[in-house]
């Protein structure tokens, strides 16, 4: 089994989309969607990257992003964030709340599993076309 990665996003059609690509892959996917249940699988399940939507409900993603990062269990969990915001405050935002990526929506799906493993410790997917 490859990485467990933990999506959240609050968009069901999005979060379909990105765990299919994912398991396409072989990765292992938890999904959450709002910021409660996403902090409280990533310190439960410590996915090895966190794919974050911004705009969610309870809290945003970059509030999300702040705690994680603010907590010894999770601080070490690359974040990439994955947002329809466009604009590069929001780009500035997010990297500021301690994400160390950003895609933007709608996602790539050719594109998607590779770019977000290049922000994974372990391997990067095989590149087999499916
Ligand atoms: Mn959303």
């Amino acid at each position: 089994m490859k990485a467990r990665i933990l999506i959240i996003e609050d968009n069901e059609q999005n979060l379909y989309m990105e765990t299919f690509l994912l398991e396409k892959y072989g990765y292992e996917v938890v999904g959450a969607r709002d910021g409660r249940e996403g902090l409280e699988l990533a310190a439960r399940v410590k996915p090895a990257l966190i794919v974050l939507d911004i705009q969610l409900p309870l809290m945003d993603g970059h509030e999300i992003a702040r705690r994680l990062k603010t907590s010894p269990e999770t601080r070490d969990i690359p974040i990439v964030a994955v947002t329809s915001y466009a604009m590069n405050k929001d780009r500035e935002q997010i990297l500021a709340s301690g994400c160390e990526g950003y895609m933007e929506k709608p996602i790539n799906p050719e594109t998607f599993v590779s770019e977000l493993a290049q922000h994974l410790p372990t391997s990067p997917p095989n590149g087999d076309e499916p």
